[in-house]
């Protein structure tokens, strides 16, 4: 049986006025059913927010796409526009980067809400004011905060303004953008946990884009680490912490301050490559502390290496375990 949301292959490339093409997503595969929860990690400019544009169909003029994108087995990039305009918002909806970003500035989030339910048909007039404070409470906030303004509202409140919106038209997929970036950490707790408890009270399948692996540890069932535009490693949040079988996985663990174990706190030395020239072998390679013979010339390929778990790295070849 084919899964909810199943993206395979997808490339994306952006032209450049200086006609040498980013080639910024390159040839992922992702899935995800109703009610699972998947992180998409990884440093800034590894591919993630243009994977959930690309889903979206929401990517700049300057994009061209290549793979599929299949919601319940109908595959969304068929026909551009015209197939993915019926799921968007419908099926699968976005929370995005900033709720300042996503919210109209001189519009009251009540007035944007009653909108997107109207152009959807899915309600109008009485019924789609009902809807939208229905939607307010649902989300945390008094019904009466229709009529504030964006700048009218705190942050957090901004931030669950921009989910209520996407969950307006009952999505089966939301996918939240870092939705915790610049809040405070009480507030991105209440955040989590209204996504936590809409996904549970919903049923909803959720993509979270995040740099930050602790939100992923506390929220998701499964993470995909993203590198260069491509996985590096995916399986359950558990197998990902606690048996890593690729470096950059490893190290950006040991990164994290909250989950580096033994208290000491690792950066990784360099930074990602340049997505708009041809990569050499692994995409890690100049940074990676394990880098070996293969690693500069021969890609790694994304294998299994346990039920659920696989990862791109040459050391899963080799009979020495991945430490
Ligand atoms: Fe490091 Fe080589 Fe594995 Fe790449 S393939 S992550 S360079 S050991």
């Amino acid at each position: 049986m084919s899964a909810l949301l199943e993206v395979e292959g997808l490339h994306v490339w952006f032209s450049r006025e200086d006609d040498v093409d980013l080639h910024a997503v390159r040839g992922i595969d992702l899935a995800i059913n109703s009610g699972e929860r998947l992180g998409l990690v990884g440093e800034s400019g590894c591919g993630k927010t243009t994977t959930a544009l690309a889903i979206m169909g929401l990517l700049p003029p300057n994009a061209s796409v290549a793979g599929s994108i299949r919601f319940q087995g109908e595959d969304m990039l068929a026909g551009g526009e015209e197939t993915v305009r019926p799921h968007r918002w419908v099926d699968v909806a976005i929370v995005f980067q900033g709720a300042m970003n996503a919210l109209n500035p001189v519009r009251t989030v009540g007035s944007q809400i009653v909108e997107a339910l109207e152009l959807h048909d899915r309600a109008t007039g009485a019924g789609a004011r009902a809807r939208t404070a229905e939607l307010l409470e649902s989300v945390g906030l008094p019904a009466a905060r229709e009529a504030r303004f964006p700048h009218e509202l705190s942050g957090g409140m901004r931030q669950r303004a921009a989910i209520a919106m996407a969950l307006a038209c009952n999505p089966k997929v939301l996918i939240a953008d870092e939705p915790t970036t610049a809040l405070d950490v009480m507030v991105q707790a209440q955040i989590l946990e209204l996504l936590d408890s809409l996904c549970r009270d919903f049923g909803l399948a959720l993509i979270l884009v995040t740099h930050d692996l602790p939100v992923v540890a506390q929220l998701c069932d499964r993470g995909a680490v993203m590198y260069a535009g491509e996985i590096a490693e995916t399986g359950t949040v558990d197998a990902l912490y606690h048996e890593p079988r690729h470096p950059y996985t490893r190290l950006l663990f040991a990164a994290t301050p909250d989950l580096g174990g033994d208290g000491d706190v690792v950066s990784i030395p360099g930074a990602p490559p340049r997505l708009d020239r041809p990569l050499a072998g692994c995409p890690f390679h100049p940074r990676c502390d394990r880098v070996f013979e293969p690693c500069p010339t021969i890609p790694p390929q994304l294998k299994t290496v346990a039920t659920r778990h696989a990862a791109a790295c040459h050391l899963n070849d080799v009979p020495a375990p991945i430490a």
